[in-house]
């Protein structure tokens, strides 16, 4: 599928870094100077682009303004301890972003476009990468139609497109969450695995209803009953409860976060007992009730480990212990955040130098 992998490169004539105050970056605001794109047409992924960042030009009869013909992911690059532009298993990356564009009959994008875009883009913006603690180069790769047609069918042209932003905390502290008993974010047999643009459109009534209550995030349950825990808006949930650390199972109604799948292998090789299973609402509440629940937190590359501080359910709000008390989720964030700074022997061959 892919012609030959030449890139052509327009620099911008001047950079903006020097407009940029690395030591008070928020989430998602700045971008880097250069963007790639690669382009799908006539069946094939055939011109290949790194460019300024800047306005795009679309048909105002886009298949994706319309039908949010749209996937995407979220990935980060680092410094190392060394002061080396590190990524975190960017291959998990591209391989859900194909899981995703399956779903909304977007064509693949072949693993050497993904690593060969990503990596001489942050070749060439590498100075955007923050290398203060809890900062980070946010890396959004995504995928949509081109196509000008308003009538529903599958699209046959296609932008790839890395955009890259200097990132600070998502969370500046531990998270309010609510359960949300009445809408639903995903169903089964639906769209909920892949992170195709609508399913984040679809969540933001009720992710506002929750905020006027005073609650940062929503827990969603299962559409059919709202019986089961299924996760929050941007990351996976996880909770420990009579000391096991305890997640929701992988079902299509649920992200199949990278970051869930890192803390849980980190917990299972530091002898912490896990389970992924089915998680009710009831045991949530009553292990709350009871004092069973001692920790509860968010996972998710944007967020990292974010800690939950309450729980809300129909009116009532649980407490859950201060952050300090959290041994578990404490030692996982720092145990993760070790091996992407290189501080921690990377023994699951997770991180990728850039260079
Ligand atoms: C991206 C995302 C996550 C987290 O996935 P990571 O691979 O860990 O970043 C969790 N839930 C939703 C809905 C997401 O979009």
């Amino acid at each position: 599928m892919v012609d030959s992998m030449k890139i052509n490169v327009n620099r911008v004539e001047k950079s903006r870094i020097g407009e940029v105050d690395f030591d008070n970056i928020s989430f998602g605001k700045i971008y880097s100077d250069h963007m790639f794109r690669a382009s799908y047409k006539n069946g094939q992924w055939n011109t290949f682009d790194i460019i300024p960042f800047g306005s795009l030009s679309i048909s105002p009869a886009s298949q994706t303004l319309h039908y949010g013909v749209s996937v995407f992911e979220g990935m980060k690059a680092y410094k190392n301890e060394q002061g080396q532009p590190v990524l975190f298993r960017p291959l998990e990356n591209q391989r859900r972003l194909n899981r995703s564009a399956e779903r909304l009959c977007i064509p693949a994008l072949p693993e050497e476009i993904f690593m060969e875009g990503l990596t001489q883009l942050l070749k060439m913006d590498q100075a955007w990468i923050p290398g203060q603690e809890n900062t980070a180069l946010y890396v959004r790769p995504f995928i949509f139609s081109t196509e000008e047609y308003i009538g529903i069918k599958t699209s046959d042209s296609f932008d790839f497109l890395i955009i890259t932003s200097p990132v600070g905390a998502y969370y500046s502290a531990p998270v309010k969450v609510k359960i949300e008993m009445e809408f639903a974010r995903a169903v089964r047999g639906g769209t909920g695995y892949a992170k195709a643009a609508g399913n984040y459109a679809g969540s933001l009534y009720p992710a506002k209803l929750g905020q006027q209550q005073g609650y940062d995030q929503l827990i969603w349950t299962d559409g059919q009953e709202h019986k089961y825990i299924e996760e929050a808006g941007t990351m996976n949930l996880m909770f420990v409860i009579d000391d096991v650390l305890v997640t929701p199972e992988l079902t299509d109604t649920l992200l199949h976060g990278i970051t869930r799948d890192s803390i849980l292998t980190l917990a299972r090789d530091m002898g912490i007992p896990v389970e992924e299973r089915k998680i009710t609402v009831n045991e949530v509440v009553s292990s709350l009730q009871q004092g069973n629940m001692t920790d509860a937190f968010g996972v998710g590359t944007a967020a990292t480990l974010t800690h939950i501080s309450v729980i809300g359910y129909e009116g009532t709000d649980y407490i859950l212990p201060p952050v300090q008390e959290r041994t578990i989720s404490n030692r996982l964030k720092e145990t993760l955040e070790n091996i992407k700074k290189g501080r921690a022997e990377d023994k699951f061959g997770w991180v990728v130098p850039v260079i």
